[in-house]
C-alpha cells in the first residue's frame, strides 16, 4: 500500500499552469477511478459544496486522487514563495515535486527561488515543459536554461512533435513512438510508431537520454556496452533511482489549457517520484530525551504526524491537514498536542479529494487526511501519543519585528475583527496582535511587509472588512544599560477600603538575547502565595507595555529584595505597586532603544553581483560571507529591519528582477540614533 502512495507538490512561477495542469490531472484520474460514486453513507460531509453556496471556496490543501492502482496525495503549495515559512511546511508534507515551466519564459526568478527551496529539503522533482502550444515556445532552450540557471541535469523523456512549429504531439523516448491526443477533452491518446523523418532527432535525444543514466547507473553502462536492447522497464527502473537521488531531472512536455501531456506526467509521477517510505525517514527531538530521533515511515510505529495546514470552516471548526509520519490515528480517538502538552480529540478523519471528502477509519504513516475536532492545534504543531514525546518542528515563534495598525469604522467591526484575528492566528502562529492602550487601535505583527501584506489582504478581502490600515512600521525593543533600585510604597482608598503595599526591587541589564528575568528573594512564610502571585503578574505585565516608548521590554532581570506586607495588603495593592517600581526603576537604569537586525539571504546571478552588495551597503547592511555557486552568488548580509522595507522592488530593479532574497530576524542591537 505504502509503495502505491505518492505524496507530490506542483511547483510553478506565477502563470506557468500550476493551476491548469492540476485540474486537468485530477480531471482524468477522476475519469479513471469514479471518486465520486463512492458510498460513503452519511458520513460525507461536503462542507466544500456547502461552501460554495455561501459563495466562499475553500480551496483543498491536499487532495487525493488514484492513477493505476496508485493513490496520488497532491500538496497545495502556495503561490507566494517569498514566503519562507508556509513553503517549508508545505515542503514537508510532500515527497516528490512537479516543477513546470513555461515553453516560452523558460526559467523565471521565482522558479529559481522554489527549486532553490526544493533542493535544501532534498525533494525529488519531475520538470514538465508547459504551454508548447504558444508562439515562441521553445522546448530545447528550457532544457538549457534549467541546466544554466538552475544547475539542474534536465533530461529530456519527451521531445515535442512540430509540424510548422505548431504543436502536435509528443515523442515517447523511452518506448520510441509518438503520441497524440484527440476527443474534447484529450480523453483519447493515440500512440503511434515514429515517422520516418523524425526517426533521426529521436534517436539522438534517445541516446542523450541514455548517455545521461549510463553516467549515474552501472547496469545501464554494462548493457549499452554490451550492446544489449535496454528495454524500457529498465530504463524506467534505473531513472527512478536517478530521480530520487536527485542525480537526474526527467523532463516531459505539454500544453495543459489544449489537453496534451497530462497523462504522461501522471505517470511520471508514479514511475519516478518516491513512496513516503523511500524517502530517508524523518528527524523529530525527543523531548524526555532531549535528542534527535530518526522517524521511520511505518504504520505499526508510535503515531505521530505534523499539522502542516490548518482551514477554518464555520460549521466544522478547524480543518487540520495532517501528514502522519509514524503510526496511526483512528476518528474518536484522543491525541496529544507534543509541543502544548494537551489532549484533543480526533472526532472525525476525512480524505479530501477534488469534489467530495470521504471519511475515513484510520490515518496511517505516510498518508495525509483531515482531522477535525482539535481546537488547540496550530499550523506546524505535531500530533502523536504521550508515549512517544517527539517534536517534528521545532517550535519557533520568530520574533515579530513589523507592524501595522488595524482601525476598523465601527465598533461592531472591531469585535468581528478580534474574531477574524483569533480564526487567523490558529492558521499561522506566526503574528501577534495588541492593543494600543492610548488609541485602542489593534496592532498586527509579523515577521516582515509581506507577510503582513498578505494577512492584512485576507482581513480585508477574505473576511470583507473595512478598516484603515496604517503603514508598516518596526516594532523595536525597550532595555536597561544601568542598574537601579527602588522602594515603592502604594496606598488607595477603593470604595472605602484600603488597599497598602510596599515592595523594593532591584533592574539589571541582562545579557543581549537572554529575555527577561523574574525573581523574587523574599521567602516570608506570613506573607500569602496571591501576594507573591501579584507581585510576579504586576511585573511580568510591565514587561509588555515598556518604559519610555511602549515598545515591550527584553532583557531584564528583575529581582524582588523585599516585601512589605500589613494587613491592610491586597493584591490589587501589590500588582500596582510592583508595576509602578519596575517602571520608576527602568526610568533610572539608562534606557535604551533596541532595533530588529535582520539575517538577510541573497541570491544573484554572477553579473549582478556588484549592484546587489551596493544596494545592501547602501541601506546600513553589512556583508558577511559571498560564496559563488554554479549560476549564482550567494550572499549573507544583515542589516537593520528599519532600512529594509521595500526591499524587494530595488533589488528587482538593479538584477532585471534575478536576483533574491530572504530575511529572517537575528538580533536586537542598540540603536544608533
Ligand atoms: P498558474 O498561475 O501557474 O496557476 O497558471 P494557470 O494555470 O492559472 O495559467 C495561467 C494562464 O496560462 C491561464 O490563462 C491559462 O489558461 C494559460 N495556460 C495554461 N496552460 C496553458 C497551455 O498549455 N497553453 C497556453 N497557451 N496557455 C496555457
Ligand atoms: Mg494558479
Amino acid at each position: 500500500m505504502l509503495r502505491e502512495m505518492r505524496n507530490i507538490g506542483i511547483m510553478a512561477h506565477i502563470d506557468a499552469g500550476k493551476t491548469t495542469t492540476t485540474e486537468r490531472i485530477l480531471f482524468y484520474t477522476g475519469k479513471s477511478h469514479r471518486i465520486g460514486e463512492v458510498d460513503n453513507g452519511e458520513a460525507i460531509m461536503d462542507w466544500m459544496e456547502q461552501e460554495q453556496q455561501r459563495g466562499i471556496t475553500i480551496q483543498s490543501a491536499a487532495t487525493t486522487t488514484y492513477w493505476k492502482k496508485h493513490q496520488i496525495n497532491i500538496i497545495d503549495t502556495p503561490g507566494h514563495v517569498d514566503f519562507t515559512a508556509e513553503v517549508e511546511r508545505s515542503l514537508r508534507a510532500l515527497d516528490g515535486a512537479i516543477a513546470i515551466f513555461d515553453a516560452v519564459h523558460g526559467v523565471e526568478p521565482q522558479t529559481e527561488t522554489v527549486w532553490r527551496q526544493a533542493q535544501r529539503y532534498h525533494v525529488p522533482c519531475v520538470g514538465y515543459v508547459n504551454k508548447m502550444d504558444r508562439l515562441g515556445a521553445d522546448f530545447y532552450s528550457v532544457l538549457e536554461d534549467v541546466r544554466n540557471k538552475l544547475g539542474a541535469n534536465p533530461v529530456a523523456l519527451q521531445i515535442p512533435i512540430l509540424i510548422e512549429s505548431a504543436f502536435e504531439g509528443v515523442i515517447d523516448l523511452i518506448d520510441m513512438r509518438e503520441i497524440r491526443w484527440d476527443g474534447n477533452e484529450g480523453e483519447t491518446m493515440t500512440v503511434s510508431p515514429l515517422a520516418g523523418e523524425r526517426e533521426k532527432t529521436a534517436k539522438e535525444w534517445r541516446e542523450k537520454l541514455i548517455d545521461a543514466l549510463s553516467s549515474v547507473s552501472d547496469s545501464i553502462t554494462e548493457k549499452y556496452l554490451a550492446g544489449e536492447e535496454l528495454d524500457a522497464a529498465l530504463v524506467r527502473r534505473e531513472l527512478r533511482k536517478a530521480v530520487l537521488k536527485r542525480q537526474i531531472l526527467p523532463i516531459l512536455t505539454g500544453a495543459s489549457r489544449r489537453n496534451m501531456g497530462v497523462q504522461p506526467l501522471i505517470d511520471a509521477i508514479v514511475d519516478y517520484l518516491p513512496a513516503p517510505d523511500e524517502i530517508p525517514p524523518a528527524v523529530g527531538h525527543h523531548l524526555k530525551k532531549e535528542q534527535d530521533v530518526s522517524v521511520p515511515c511505518d504504520p505499526k510505529g508510535q503515531p505521530l504526524g505534523i499539522v502542516f495546514k490548518i482551514q477554518n470552516d464555520r460549521e466544522a471548526g478547524s480543518l487540520c491537514y495532517v501528514r502522519m509520519y509514524s503510526g496511526s490515528i483512528k476518528p474518536g480517538a484522543a491525541v496529544y498536542n507534543i509541543g502544548k502538552k494537551k489532549r484533543e480529540r480526533a472526532n472525525r478523519i476525512l480524505r479530501m479529494h477534488s469534489n467530495k471528502s470521504e471519511a475515513m477509519d484510520e490515518l496511517s504513516a505516510g498518508d495525509i487526511g483531515v482531522i477535525i475536532g482539535m481546537k488547540l492545534a496550530q499550523t506546524g504543531d505535531t500530533i502523536g501519543s504521550e508515549g512517544w514525546p517527539v517534536l517534528l518542528e521545532k517550535m519557533q515563534f520568530p520574533e515579530p519585528v513589523i507592524s501595522v495598525s488595524i482601525e476598523p469604522k465601527t465598533i461592531s467591526e472591531q469585535d468581528k475583527l478580534k474574531d477574524i484575528l483569533s480564526i487567523l492566528s490558529k492558521e499561522d502562529p506566526t503574528f501577534t496582535t495588541r492593543e494600543n492602550e492610548e488609541t485602542g487601535q489593534l496592532i498586527i505583527s509579523g515577521m516582515g511587509e509581506l507577510h503582513l501584506d498578505v494577512l492584512v489582504t485576507r482581513i480585508l478581502k477574505e473576511y470583507n472588512l473595512s478598516a484603515k490600515v496604517g503603514k508598516p512600521q518596526v516594532t523595536y525593543r525597550e532595555s536597561i544599560s544601568a542598574l537601579a533600585e527602588r522602594n515603592e510604597n502604594f496606598s488607595r482608598v477603593i470604595a472605602g477600603k484600603e488597599n497598602v503595599a510596599g515592595l523594593s526591587l532591584r533592574v539589571e541589564p541582562a545579557e543581549r538575547g537572554k529575555g527577561n528575568k523574574y525573581s523574587c528573594t523574599v521567602k516570608n512564610s506570613e506573607i500569602p502565595e496571591e501576594i507573591y502571585n501579584a507581585v510576579e503578574r504586576g511585573i511580568t505585565g510591565a514587561f509588555a507595555s515598556g518604559i519610555v516608548m511602549g515598545y515591550p521590554c527584553i532583557d531584564i532581570t528583575v529581582t524582588v529584595t523585599s516585601i512589605i506586607y500589613s494587613e491592610n495588603g491586597t493584591e490589587f495593592a501589590f500588582e500596582a505597586c510592583a508595576s509602578i517600581a519596575f517602571d520608576e526603576a527602568c526610568r533610572a537604569a539608562s534606557p535604551i532603544l533596541l532595533e530588529p537586525i535582520m539575517a538577510v539571504n541573497l541570491t544573484s546571478p554572477h553579473e549582478f553581483v556588484g549592484e546587489v552588495m551596493g544596494l545592501v551597503t547602501q541601506r546600513g547592511g553589512q556583508i558577511f560571507n559571498m560564496e559563488a555557486k554554479a549560476d549564482i552568488d550567494e550572499i549573507k548580509a544583515q542589516a537593520p529591519m528599519a532600512q529594509m522595507f521595500g526591499f524587494m522592488t530595488s533589488l528587482r530593479s538593479v538584477s532585471q528582477g534575478r536576483a533574491n532574497f530572504s530575511m529572517e530576524f537575528s538580533h536586537f542591537e542598540k540603536k544608533k540614533s
